[in-house]
């Protein structure tokens, strides 16, 4: 069998916004037992450059705001609304506070100072925050999404463009060819290795480059007689962090763990306490919430934070690796395999993601 154009291996929100620019001038195969699913379908949503960012991932923090900048475009074309409020950063201990220091010094040194409040300060501008949270940070510029609405626009999407979804399972990827799970071979033309956490088996320079790491993460509904929150929440609770994020209407996703566990996706009951239990020191109210899901996804981690995208070898090129940022990174990793493909250049913040970091790669 073959395909003539380019075929993307994984539908999660990287390989499907991918698929959608690539479409636009080429004929794209989506290769993925279950689109549209994966860790995509299972986060947060935060679009969140400046509060995940830490003194040593300044390149992380310079790719993550260029991304952030292409969202309201990226939202808009797809149809799908961002919650512009920013997020408020609670502290709960000293230790924490002095965290919160840390990452505020950090950032009014690159030149992107954000407001330090004091506990009292922060629940004025977030009322559903508890007296227990010692300090905090407010950041105007962060967004978010509903993760699930966004692929469902990217399924669309990728639909109207013309992508042809092919259920099949690859195993190994090749220069010009796909090998699936059941020995079959599929030709074609360049190849794209989207398959998050699952990228470091289907070819051998990604092997030691890409692995799972667990988060849980639940969602909860706002009962009548709750005060809502009207920005997304992060805190660091003795030093576990935890995020809540509204969402439209009722839902409110709570997260999330993080554990070195290989492919194990079973939520655990200590995830679920450890959670809840956190939350509910920055946000009281949250015992009134009804739960509505828990869930587990496995991020696709790299050895330095930031993703892998570029070519390995003629025809194969690989956009994985996103860790805590597929969601934020995907309009700038589309727009990069994109130009890549065309031999065009990708935009510069993306040149620290070459994987030619880490390994030896052919163009
Ligand atoms: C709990 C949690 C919370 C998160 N919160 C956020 C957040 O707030 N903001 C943010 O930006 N990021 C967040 N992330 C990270 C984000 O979810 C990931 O970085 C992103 O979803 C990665 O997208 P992906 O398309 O690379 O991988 P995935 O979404 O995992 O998709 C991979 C796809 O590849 C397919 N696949 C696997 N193997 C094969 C194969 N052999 N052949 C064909 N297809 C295959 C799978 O079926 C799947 O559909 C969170 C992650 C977790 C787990």
């Amino acid at each position: 069998m073959s395909y003539s154009g380019t075929v993307v291996v994984g539908g999660g929100v990287i390989g499907l916004s991918i698929a959608v620019r690539l479409a636009a001038d080429r004929s794209v195969t989506l290769l993925d037992p279950a689109p549209a699913r994966g860790a995509s379908w299972v986060a947060g949503g935060m679009l969140a450059p400046v509060t995940e960012s830490w003194p040593g991932e300044e390149d992380l923090l310079e790719l993550g705001c260029a991304s952030l900048a292409r969202w309201p475009e990226f939202a808009a074309d797809l149809g799908v609304e961002l919650r512009t409020d920013g997020t408020a950063v609670a502290a709960l201990d000293a230790a924490d506070a002095a965290q919160l220091d840390i990452l505020a010094d950090h950032l009014a040194t690159l030149g992107r100072a954000v407001d330090r409040l004091t506990g009292r300060e922060l629940r004025k501008r977030e009322p559903a925050v508890g007296p227990s949270v010692r300090s905090g940070l407010m950041v105007p510029g962060d967004l978010a999404v509903d993760n699930r609405e966004l692929l469902r626009g990217l399924v669309s999407a990728a639909a109207r463009a013309g992508v042809t979804f092919d259920r099949r399972c690859a195993q190994v990827v090749e220069p010009g060819s796909v090998r699936l799970a059941g020995g079959e071979v599929i030709r074609c033309g360049t190849t794209v290795i989207a398959a998050g956490a699952w990228s470091g088996g289907l070819h051998p320079a990604l092997d030691q480059l890409v692995r799972p790491v667990k988060g849980e993460i639940l969602r909860l509904r706002a009962r009548p007689g709750v005060l809502p929150l009207t920005h997304t929440v992060r805190a660091l609770v003795e030093s576990r962090p935890v995020y809540l994020v509204p969402r439209k209407g009722d839902e409110l996703v709570l997260g999330a763990t993080q554990y070195e566990a290989g492919f194990d996706t079973e939520v655990t009951a200590g995830g679920v306490h450890r959670l809840l239990d956190d939350a509910e020191r920055v946000v009281p109210g949250i015992a009134e919430y009804g739960l509505t899901e828990t869930a587990a996804g496995l991020r696709a981690g790299s050895r330095d934070n930031l993703p892998l995208v570029g070519p390995l070898e003629p025809g194969v090129l690989v956009a994985a690796g996103h860790h805590r940022n597929g969601l934020l990174l995907a309009p700038i990793t589309a727009a990069a395999v994109r130009a890549m493909i065309a031999g065009e250049d990708p935009p510069a913040e993306v040149l620290a993601a070459d994987p030619a970091r880490h390994v030896p790669t052919r163009r």
